[in-house]
């Protein structure tokens, strides 16, 4: 279960947030495939550990053209895949495997390395782990990123989070039934947020999606309207739980704070 604690933890244990412990439903967890491309065999071996109870199937790659290949012959439902590999670039190696499946990939990076986490989300990564990192947080973040590839998107015309209520077919957003005033820019910020939940959107990706354009600074804009949108969505704006900032990277909508 991911409660356990695994001797690695106190090697990893760094920084962690502590995120809640969401639960792959409707497919068994043990009969998904992982694929794990890292060259650092103490990080293979860290990972497996933190994995391997729940996803038996863990499949290990130690260099890109290796996890190109596996992706190609093994066909994964997820891949963790770090940024730093000896033969090929990760985010050219990142484009490839985009480019051959839709399964989600969560990309391993190191501290401070924002400019590329975000060249990686906008090559078509679905989230990222900061190393160190927790085996709690990186098994929470697998299992959130299989729910999510396994949900159909715009399945919920409402959504409810944190006692927003967000209708998608009337564009309305309410809390306590008092219809919340947005303005169309705050509104389309919102629904492309809500429209993946727990997925982090770079700055660039919102922008181009709520402006429609890709000049233009994209985080200034975005920081004036989300602390706009925060202010009449969040309990305490101060402390926001649904808009969630990713520092350097974007932002991204949280279903159960
Ligand atoms: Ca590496």
């Amino acid at each position: 279960m991911l409660a356990r604690a695994h001797q690695t933890d106190a090697d990893l244990t760094q920084g962690a947030r502590s995120p809640a412990q969401p639960v792959v439903t409707g497919v068994a967890a043990e009969h998904y495939r992982l694929l794990v491309i890292e060259d650092e065999v103490d990080i293979r071996r860290a990972v497996g550990a933190a994995l391997r109870d729940q996803y038996p199937s863990i499949i290990e790659a130690s260099t890109g053209m290796a996890g190109v290949d596996a992706v190609d012959s093994s066909h994964p439902d997820l891949i963790i895949l770090d940024l730093g590999l000896p033969d090929i670039d990760g985010l050219i190696v990142c484009e490839r495997i985009r480019a051959m499946t839709a399964a989600p990939i969560i990309v391993l990076t190191a501290r401070h390395a924002e400019a590329d986490t975000v060249a990686l989300l906008n090559a078509g990564a679905d989230d990222y782990i900061t190393k160190p990192f927790s085996t709690q947080e990186l098994a929470a973040r697998v299992s959130a990123q299989l729910r999510r590839s396994r949900t159909p998107r715009s399945q919920h015309a409402v959504i409810s989070a944190d006692g927003l209520v967000i209708d998608l077919h009337r564009r309305q957003a309410s809390r306590d039934n008092n219809v919340i005033r947005l303005t169309p820019i705050e509104w389309e910020l919102l629904s492309v947020l809500v429209s993946d939940p727990g997925r982090v959107f770079t700055h660039q990706q919102l922008f181009a999606a709520v402006w429609k354009r890709s000049f233009g600074d994209a985080r200034l804009y975005l920081r004036v309207h989300v602390t706009n949108l925060r202010r009449k969505i969040e309990r305490n704006p101060a402390d926001p739980r649904l808009v969630i900032t990713e520092p350097g990277v974007g932002y991204r909508f949280i279903l159960a704070p």
